[in-house]
């Protein structure tokens, strides 16, 4: 039985497991690198250690330290969260070999599913729709303008060791195919030292539905439903929501069922996302598939009723899946958006720097993610990303208008933020429909621009209000420092004579 958990992350995901742990009685462990002494993680977990600079290279990567730290605390698992080590098969076989518990799939699955032409194979083999393309790597330039010839224009030249938008190049016009190969190659040479490129076609009015499964060591695998994850910026997931609004039972019920083939065919255990590119007719073409916990789990969690976290670990200690298939349902709607520390006013500069103030949003069906505080100071060294808000409603259209008032209420101050962009998604009529796919937001470019009226002058006067707000908040504070009897000054709060007997 696991009794304590070294998380082997930073940022929301370490604190959103560690939240697991507590509720479970499990002791966590924190690891940092020396611009996260005062991070949240760190003050949250039950033990910290110090493993090394800022760079991650010197610090979240490093396998050896990591594995040092959990033997010096008597970690019997880690959790790699997502990101950093979360897709390393050498970590999760070292973790093995060092008789600790990775919390996540075996080496084996990590490795398969990790190199997409690998996964595409075993795909193909397992009966699960691939996007039509090669099985193998391009070998020479003259070969893959032949078989782009017979597959037809436009393509997308993938890497098959890419993530994260890396290494991906689209190619519309036959004179652009040499370049974008090369493109492809170097980008991903230097991204992930492996230079093999494959050919896919492109689907054109794509839309990205992942779905959610969780696998036991029992040999059951079951799935969590979909999540519409189309909104993206540069092949990045901006937001994200569950149910898909184009999805149909049937279809779901399919793709379900091949999510769970693909999951069986490298007996995976564990929780992982099979993603599938799936055009206006419905037609679904695996992707890729991700042996870890996503950043976007969250909205599954609060429409299926299932806490990740802690079926990883339960599946870690070896326990069978607690339910079947059947037993699984979707209940209302949710939608998550990432907050992160960038001027979406300025091509999405990072503005890293202090937190001076910040008010998450509360009150039914909102949860927030995140790790910043007060005081906080947003390193330059990690993903921008500060925190996510998902919410919950009976259906879309309250989801949204609930995504609406809490984002309003979102006030983040020190540092440019996405969520002036976020409320701007929410207004497009494209998106209110749920018409919307992959080009939504180069589609809605000019919609998604801040309100022409809205310049410098406009800011000023949300400065001046935000101000004056908080001089009034501070005022309402005041009885309780001044008043005679402070302890049951607290009655006086929600009375205006509070105030105006000062
Ligand atoms: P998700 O698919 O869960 O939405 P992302 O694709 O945005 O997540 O990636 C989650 C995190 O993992 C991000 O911090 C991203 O930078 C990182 N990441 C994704 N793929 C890779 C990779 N191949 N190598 C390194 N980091 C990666
Ligand atoms: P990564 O590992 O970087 O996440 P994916 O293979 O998951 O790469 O692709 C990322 C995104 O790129 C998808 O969500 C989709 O928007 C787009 N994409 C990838 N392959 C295709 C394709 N064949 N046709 C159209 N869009 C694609
Ligand atoms: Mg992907």
């Amino acid at each position: 039985m696991i009794k304590k958990v070294l998380v082997a992350n930073r940022g929301e995901i370490a604190v959103r497991v560690m939240r697991s742990c507590r509720e479970m009685g499990i002791e966590t462990v924190a690891v940092y690198s020396e611009v996260d002494r005062k991070a949240m993680h760190v003050r949250y977990a039950d033990d910290a250690y110090l493993i090394g600079p800022a760079p991650s290279a010197e610090s979240y990567l490093r396998i050896d330290k990591i594995i040092e730290v959990a033997k010096k605390s008597g970690a019997d698992a880690i959790h790699p969260g997502y990101g950093f080590l979360s897709e390393n098969a050498a970590f999760s076989e070292r973790c093995e070999k060092e008789g600790i518990i990775f919390i996540g799939p075996s080496a084996h699955a990590i490795r398969t599913m990790g190199d997409k032409i690998t996964a595409r194979k075993n795909m193909i083999a397992a009966g699960v729709p691939v996007v039509p393309g090669t099985t193998e790597a391009i070998r020479d330039l003259k070969t893959a303008v032949e078989i782009i010839k017979e597959i037809g224009l436009p393509v997308m030249i993938k890497a098959s060791a890419g993530g994260g938008g890396k290494g991906m190049r689209l190619v519309k016009r036959e004179e652009d195919i040499v370049g974008a190969i090369s493109g492809a190659k170097s980008e991903a040479k230097a991204a992930f030292g492996d230079d093999a490129v494959y050919i896919e076609k492109y689907i054109s009015s794509p839309h990205h539905i992942e779905f959610q499964v969780l696998g036991d060591k029992h040999g059951h695998v079951v799935h969590l439903f979909e999540r519409e994850c189309s909104v993206q910026r540069r092949h990045q997931k901006v937001v994200e929501e569950t149910p898909s609004p184009i999805m149909r039972h049937d279809v779901r019920m399919e793709m379900g069922a091949a999510a769970v083939a693909a999951a069986k065919a490298v007996n995976y255990h564990g929780a992982g996302t099979i993603e599938f590119i799936v055009d206006d007719e419905l037609n679904y073409y695996f992707l890729e598939m991700n042996t870890r916990l996503q950043v976007e789990h969250p909205i599954t969690e609060r429409v299926v009723g299932v806490d990740l976290v802690k079926e990883q670990i339960n599946i870690a200690n070896g326990f069978e899946l607690p339910f079947v298939q059947e037993d699984l349902n979707q209940n209302g709607h949710a939608i998550e958006v990432r907050i992160y520390a960038e001027d979406p006013d300025n091509n999405f500069m990072p503005s890293p720097g202090i937190i001076k103030h910040i008010t998450e949003p509360l009150g039914l069906g909102v949860r927030h993610d995140g790790y910043a505080y007060e005081g906080y100071e947003i390193p330059i060294y990690y993903d921008p990303m500060i925190s996510k808000l998902i919410v919950w409603g009976k259906d879309r259209k309250e989801a949204i208008a609930r995504l609406k008032r809490a984002l309003y209420a979102y006030k983040i101050t020190g540092i440019k933020t996405s969520i002036p962009y976020l409320v701007r998604i929410l207004d497009v009529p494209a998106f209110i429909d749920g018409r919307y796919n992959t080009h939504f937001i180069e589609e809605n470019q000019e919609l998604l621009k801040p309100l022409k009226h809205c310049t410098d002058r406009c800011q000023d006067v949300a400065a001046i209000t935000a101000f004056i707000d908080y001089l009034t908040k501070l005022e309402q504070r005041q009885p309780a420092v001044v008043g005679k009897d402070l302890a049951n000054n607290w009655k006086d709060f929600g009375r205006k004579r509070a105030v105006l007997r000062l």
